[in-house]
């Protein structure tokens, strides 16, 4: 307990003073010796500050583990990008994705978790401890966590792809109140949950909200597919795909072409942004092949939330293609802390 007392204090110090990871640890092996200086390797390495992430960082940082948190390219997840969460447990009138996020943040800091800037690059779990490469700096870790959430799954056409930033985003919250989608027709592709409250958001922004779906009826839940189809200023388009997104000689976006999938027949609406909200795919490509996972890429724990391999555990919306709600990934990510610790326990008997 005195160690992991003395360890947190040191590696919070060495938090604040700064410096390169690899520095900390030979000045700890300096000034402790080899043996101790064991103690100052990190113990947890957690990828990913969504909600798994940060509840795993907030439980082992209260078990004394000062766990390093590396945030990726998107600090606080996709809830950062959404509006108000109105299905946190907590909240009765609700709370902005973003506050709630940092909140968490500040909450696992409190009791010690290390937040950093990092993309983790490759992983080596070959060995004990694991060797993990962030932004070309390899540090080594007991333990690691992967939290690393999922990104927006895109349509998969060039034109898309050619007009991204220019009128194609995945992010009403981020971009709706830009100036070139003000008192214009919009469209959402899209059936779910994200894009019910992203066209609901930009109708705030828009002349006209064109949701295109590619059935007949909305997978969103029944309160946000009632909100959405029963404002004045959402359209929807049912049974369509977007084939084409214009226009890429003017290298802005100026309206989509679409089909009808049950009769075939080809059309066109006129649109100056095109928010696209199908779903997500799990950030997971750099584990293939070295932890199991599903054909879609999703990650099998194999018992508890422990992975195939030893000492690797996962949590949240990278694990979980069923329910991938905030509140599940904060569970999931508790539950990848415990076991954590307690493999911990075991292996450092
Ligand atoms: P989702 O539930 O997987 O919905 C994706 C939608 O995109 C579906 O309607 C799907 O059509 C459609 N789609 C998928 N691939 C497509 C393609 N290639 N072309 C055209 N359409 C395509 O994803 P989500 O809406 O992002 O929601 C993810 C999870 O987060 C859900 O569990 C949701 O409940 C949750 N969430 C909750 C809230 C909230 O409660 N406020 C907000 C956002 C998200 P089909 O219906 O035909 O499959």
């Amino acid at each position: 307990m005195l160690v992991r007392s003395v360890r947190c204090a040191y590696l919070n110090l060495c938090t604040a003073w700064g410096g390169e990871r690899q520095a900390r640890l030979r000045l700890a092996r300096a000034v402790f010796g080899d043996y101790l200086a064991r103690e100052f390797m990190e113990k947890v390495v957690i990828m990913g500050t969504g909600c798994a992430g940060l509840t795993a960082a907030l439980y082992t940082a209260r078990a004394n583990l000062a766990p390093l948190v590396l945030t990726g390219t998107m600090p606080g997840g996709l809830l950062t990008t959404t509006s108000i969460v109105e299905n946190y447990p907590g909240f009765p009138e609700g709370i902005d994705g973003y506050k709630l996020m940092t909140d968490m943040q500040k909450q696992a800091e409190r009791f010690g978790a290390r937040v950093e800037f990092g993309t983790v690059e490759k992983v080596d779990f070959s060995k004990m401890p694991f060797d993990i490469t962030v932004d070309g700096e390899v540090i080594q870790t007991e333990t690691f966590i992967i939290a690393s959430g999922a990104s927006h799954r895109r349509l998969g056409l060039e034109s898309e792809r050619k007009l991204e930033t220019k009128g194609v985003t995945y992010c009403a919250t981020c971009d709706g109140a830009l100036a070139p989608f003000r008192n214009q027709p919009l469209v959402v592709v899209g059936g779910g949950d994200s894009a019910a409250e992203e066209a609901l958001y930009l109708t705030r922004f828009g002349s006209t909200v064109h949701l295109v779906h590619r059935r007949d009826s909305l997978r969103a839940s029944k309160i946000m597919a009632a909100r959405a189809l029963t404002h004045g200023k959402i359209k929807p388009v049912w049974d369509s795909v977007v084939t084409e997104i214009h226009d890429v000689k003017q290298d802005k976006v100026t309206g989509v072409s679409l089909q009808n999938v049950k009769t075939g027949k080809h059309s066109t609406l006129e649109a100056a942004g095109v928010f696209v909200a199908i779903g997500h795919v799990p950030n997971t490509q750099l584990f293939r092949g070295i932890i199991d996972m599903n054909e879609g890429g999703y990650i099998i724990p194999k018992k508890g939330m422990q992975t195939n391999v030893p000492g690797v555990f996962v949590a949240g919306d990278c694990a979980d293609h069923v329910y991938r709600q905030a509140v599940t990934a904060a569970g999931m990510g508790c539950a990848a802390a415990i076991d954590a610790e307690r493999y911990l326990s075991a292996f450092n008997q």
